[in-house]
């Protein structure tokens, strides 16, 4: 079995109503999606994390180099794509063509073998995982604390058992904004929340003083993901749980969290940090060093389910027989990417999501949708 072509996408949806975060403002959800198909035709999806265009190219780069290859042996694959980017990409956009590749060729090899890619892992040590609400953005509402509020109690009555929400916008704004989403939605859905790195150590230290009683689950990504001290400071001064490792890449990179004792839960993303085999690394480290993972998951259906099959190969380190279902990030912002790009729809039931037995990752592209939603021909990022 051979590799026979590589190709890269690059899908945009244009938002109705634009939104932001700590950092930027997103008027449009962009993707770029790679197709791995082999000489007996079977193909497999993948997508990479993070700005489109420069993924789509660094695919390209990649595509002579894999072409031949049997895609069955996605280590050797990996290998090569590592090798010939090592010396100028150890983090970054080419980590996440790589991965994009990388998880194609697990879809690949489930439908070869029929199998889930959950089963090729090594199996499902969990049949369910469990979506949190991805959400509660910043906007241009007059009245931004009742509408998270609002957004909130929406998503507590679509049955999420945990919610989270971006902080950012200073401790005094953020404070009122935690307040009021708590009020609402009460003390029985668990509350995350995610400042993009927003902020020094002594800001996230003020903005956690502040919420130490108010139940919060964990506070992502407080400081740059550069200073791994100050997020192990961090820690050494709060009991809310410490979360990081989206802007993270590779097994060595999240060694230097793991080994510099910087979060309580490693969040990689499967794609950009290495893929699906880069991933399950992460985790075997994660779990020699007592570290909870969580993988940032954002974009397509195929990103969810990479991550659903994933997660329920998730080696658990407490034993005991009430173990906790794993959480899975489940983005409930505008994305058309997400919810009719690809079939069938991720659609949790009674507040989980079951892992897919069909072969591979259990996901396809509605090609109808993927015309619709394809700019390859213009040149944007
Ligand atoms: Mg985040």
């Amino acid at each position: 079995m051979k590799i026979k072509k590589v190709e890269a996408f690059v899908v945009s949806h244009e938002l109705d109503e634009p939104f932001h975060f700590s950092q930027w403002e997103y008027q449009s959800r962009k993707i770029c999606l790679v197709r791995v198909t082999s000489d007996d035709g079977t193909y497999g999806w993948g997508e990479g994390y993070g700005p489109a265009g420069m993924i789509k190219a660094g695919i390209e780069f990649f595509t002579p180099f894999i072409e031949g290859m049997n895609p069955l042996e996605h280590e050797t694959v990996w290998q090569e794509m590592y090798s010939r980017s090592l010396d100028y990409a150890r983090r970054g956009v080419m980590l996440a063509a790589l991965s994009a590749v990388d998880i194609a060729l697990w879809d690949i090899k489930g439908k070869h073998f029929g199998l889930p890619v959950s089963t090729l892992l090594g199996g499902r040590k969990s049949e369910y995982v469990q979506p949190y609400a991805s959400g509660l953005y910043f906007s241009r509402h007059k009245d931004l604390a009742v509408k998270l509020a609002d957004e909130a109690v929406m998503y507590k009555e679509q049955g999420f058992r945990g919610i989270k929400m971006k902080v950012g916008l200073g401790v005094a704004t953020d404070l009122k904004h935690i307040t009021a989403v708590r009020k609402a939605i009460g003390y029985d859905v668990e509350l995350m929340i995610d400042s993009n790195h927003a902020y020094s150590l002594r800001e996230a230290v003020d903005l956690c003083n502040r919420i130490e009683d108010m139940g919060i689950s964990w506070f992502e990504e407080p400081v740059s993901p550069e200073h791994y001290d100050s997020y192990k400071q961090l820690r050494e001064k709060t009991n809310i749980p410490v979360s990081g490792g989206e802007c993270e890449y590779l097994r060595h990179g999240f060694f230097q969290l793991f080994n510099n004792n910087s979060v309580d839960i490693a969040q990689p993303d499967i794609c950009a940090a290495g893929g699906i085999t880069e991933v399950k690394k992460i985790s075997a480290m994660a779990n020699t060093f007592g570290v909870d993972l969580i993988p940032h998951t954002w974009g397509t259906g195929i990103a969810i389910h990479a991550a659903i099959h994933f997660l329920s190969n998730l080696d658990i380190s407490q034993e005991r027989m009430h173990r906790p279902i794993p959480w899975i990030e489940l983005d409930r912002t505008e994305n058309a990417l997400r919810d009719i790009l690809t079939e069938p729809l991720v659609s949790p039931n009674n507040g989980l999501i079951k892992v897919p037995e069909k072969p591979g990752l259990g996901v396809d592209v509605n090609m109808d949708m993927f015309e619709k939603y394809l700019i390859n021909d213009q040149a944007d990022f």
